[in-house]
C-alpha cells in the first residue's frame, strides 16, 4: 500500500536513512523486510545489532543505529482485519497512518490519536506512543491498541495485550524499538461521518490568557496553541488557540489527495535568521485577522498542517534541526515555560514552530511514555554549532529543575544524566530490551556499549 510519496524503502536501496531533523547522520545498512517472516532471522543475521524503523519521523537518534543494521518495515504493510461494525482494525506495523486514513475514512473511522503529520507507521506510532491533540480526552496512541505480536532475536514470537506477557506490553509501548520487532497490531478506531471539523482559532496574549481558554472549551475534543517565542514586551507569549471536534453533521467522506508542493532543496543558512522567523511569526499571528473566528474545515489542514509541504526539514539547511520538546507537571508548567521561553528570546535563537498544548491525566499504559498531567512544549531550532547545543543543553536542565521530561522522539541532545533523571524507571525498562537490537540515542543517553 505504499506511495512513492512516503516510502522511505525506495531509501533502503542507497545506504543512508535520516531521522526528520537531519542530525545526528550516521550510517547503517539497510535491510528493508517484507515479509513477517523474515523475522527473527533479520535480527539473527545482523552484524552487531539491528533497530527496526518506519517512516523516520522521529528527529534526533531514536531511529538510528550508527554503523549497525536498519531493519525499513514500509514494505511490510499489509492491512489483515478490518471489523466495520466496532472498528477494529489489524494491520502490519509497516502501514502508515496515511495510508490507515486513507482506508478508513471513507468508511466513517478515523484514528484514535493523530500526531502532527500522518506520515508515521503504526510501529513507529506504538513505539514511541505518540500522543496528539486530544491527550486530555483519549490519552496516548497505546491506549488504542488492545494487542501486538512482538518477535524477538531469541526466536520467540509474543502476542502482547494488557493480559498477555503485560510486561512486555507496556515496555513496548513507548519503548523505542528496543524490545524487539512488532510485526502487527490492532488499532481501535474511532467512528466519524464527516471530514471536517468544527473549528476556532482564538488569538491570546500571554499564558494566562491561554488557561483562561483551556478551561473555557474544557468540552472541546482537540486543543493546541502554536506560540510566538520571538516577540518580546506586550506580544511575549502571545498565540493563537486553535480549537477543534468532529463534525457531528454527515458530509463527504472521501480520501484525501495527495500532497503537491515540496520543499525542492536544502536551504541555504542565511534563509533562516531572527528576522525572517520573527516576519514568519507576526505574519501567522495576524493570518487570523479576526481575534476569533469560528468556522469548518477539512480534517487535513487541521490536524496535519505542513504535511502539504513534503520534506519541510530542508528548510532548516544540510545541518538539520533539533526540537525541544518537554512536558512539566500543572505546579510548574506556567512559572516553568515562561522561564524557558525568556531564555529562547534572549538566546535569539528564534524558531518558527513553538507548540503549546495540555496533557490530561489519563495514565499512559507504555512504561517510558513521555506524557503526564501538565504543559507541553515543543519547538525547532536550527543547528547552529556553538549556539543550538548551549541552548539545548540548558533547557534540558531547567526542565529538570521544574521537574518535567523530555520526549526521546523527538531527542537529538539530551545528557545521560538529564535522561536517568527524567525517566528513572530506565533500568527496570532495561530488563525488557533485546539483547541483539540497540539504538544510537540508547547508546548516548545510558552508555551501554554493543555486544
Ligand atoms: C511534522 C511532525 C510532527 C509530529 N508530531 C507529533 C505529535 O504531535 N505527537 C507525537 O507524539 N509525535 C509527533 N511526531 C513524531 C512522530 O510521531 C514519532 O517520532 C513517530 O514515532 C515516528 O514514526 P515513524 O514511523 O516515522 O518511526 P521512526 O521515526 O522510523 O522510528 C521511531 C521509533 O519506532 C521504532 N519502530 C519503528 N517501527 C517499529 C516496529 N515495527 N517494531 C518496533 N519498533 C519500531 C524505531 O526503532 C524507533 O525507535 C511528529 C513528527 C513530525 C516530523
Amino acid at each position: 500500500m505504499a506511495s512513492v510519496e512516503e516510502d522511505r524503502s525506495a531509501e533502503s536501496k542507497g545506504s543512508s536513512f535520516e531521522s526528520w531533523g537531519r542530525y545526528p547522520v550516521y550510517n547503517a545498512a539497510l535491510k528493508p523486510l517484507h515479509w513477517q517472516d523474515e523475522l527473527p532471522g533479520a535480527l539473527q543475521s545482523a552484524p552487531g545489532a539491528a533497530l527496526a524503523v518506519g517512516l523516520g519521523r522521529s528527529y534526533g537518534d531514536v531511529c538510528l543505529l550508527d554503523g549497525g543494521t536498519l531493519l525499513p518495515t514500509t514494505a511490510m504493510n499489509r492491512l489483515l482485519a478490518f471489523d466495520q461494525a466496532t472498528g477494529l482494525l489489524t494491520a502490519e506495523s509497516g502501514l502508515s497512518l496515511a495510508q490507515i486514513l486513507d482506508f478508513a475514512v471513507p468508511r466513517g473511522w478515523f484514528l484514535p490519536v493523530s500526531p502532527g503529520t500522518k506520515y508515521v507507521t503504526l510501529g513507529g506510532a506504538i513505539a514511541n506512543d505518540i500522543h496528539g491533540k486530544n491527550h486530555e480526552a483519549a490519552a496516548s496512541f497505546g491506549n488504542h491498541v488492545p494487542a501486538f505480536e512482538l518477535v524477538r532475536s531469541d526466536g520467540s514470537r509474543r502476542i502482547c495485550s494488557p493480559t498477555e506477557n503485560p510486561d512486555l506490553y507496556a515496555a513496548t509501548i513507548g519503548g523505542m524499538g528496543l524490545t524487539g520487532v512488532i510485526t502487527w497490531a490492532q488499532l481501535r478506531l474511532k467512528p466519524i461521518v464527516s471530514r471536517l471539523i468544527d473549528y476556532e482559532g482564538i488569538q491570546f496574549h500571554g499564558i494566562d490568557e491561554f488557561l483562561a481558554i483551556k478551561k473555557q472549551y474544557a468540552h472541546v475534543e482537540y486543543t493546541v496553541a502554536w506560540l510566538d517565542c520571538v516577540s518580546t514586551g506586550r506580544n511575549f507569549a502571545r498565540g493563537v488557540f486553535m480549537l477543534g471536534d468532529h463534525s457531528k453533521q454527515p458530509g463527504e467522506l472521501k480520501p484525501s489527495r495527495k500532497p503537491r508542493l515540496a520543499f525542492p532543496i536544502d536551504a541555504p543558512g542565511f534563509l533562516l535568521n531572527k528576522l525572517s522567523i520573527s516576519a514568519f511569526n507576526t505574519l501567522f499571528f495576524h493570518k487570523q485577522l479576526k481575534p476569533h473566528v469560528v468556522t469548518r474545515q477539512d480534517y487535513e489542514p487541521f490536524f496535519y498542517p505542513l504535511d502539504a509541504v513534503a520534506h519541510w526539514n530542508r528548510m532548516y539547511g544540510k545541518r538539520g534541526l533539533v526540537q525541544f520538546q518537554f512536558a512539566l507537571p500543572w505546579e510548574t508548567s506556567q512559572e516553568g515555560t515562561i522561564a524557558m521561553l525568556k531564555e529562547i528570546t534572549k538566546s535569539g535563537l528564534a524558531s518558527f514552530l513553538a507548540v503549546l498544548k495540555t496533557f490530561g491525566d489519563v495514565p499512559s499504559l507504555g512504561m517510558m511514555s513521555f506524557p503526564l498531567p501538565g504543559f507541553m512544549f515543543a519547538l525547532d531550532f536550527p543547528v547552529k554549532p556553538g549556539v543550538t547545543f548551549p541552548l539545548m543543553q540548558r533547557l534540558g536542565d531547567m526542565t529538570r529543575e521544574y521537574g518535567g521530561r523530555l520526549y526521546s522522539a523527538k531527542d537529538a541532545c539530551m545528557t545521560p544524566a538529564q535522561f536517568q533523571a527524567f525517566y528513572p524507571q530506565w533500568q527496570s525498562f532495561a530488563r525488557y530490551k533485546d539483547p541483539a537490537i540497540t539504538s544510537s540515542f540508547w547508546e548516548r543517553v545510558t552508555g551501554e556499549g554493543r555486544r
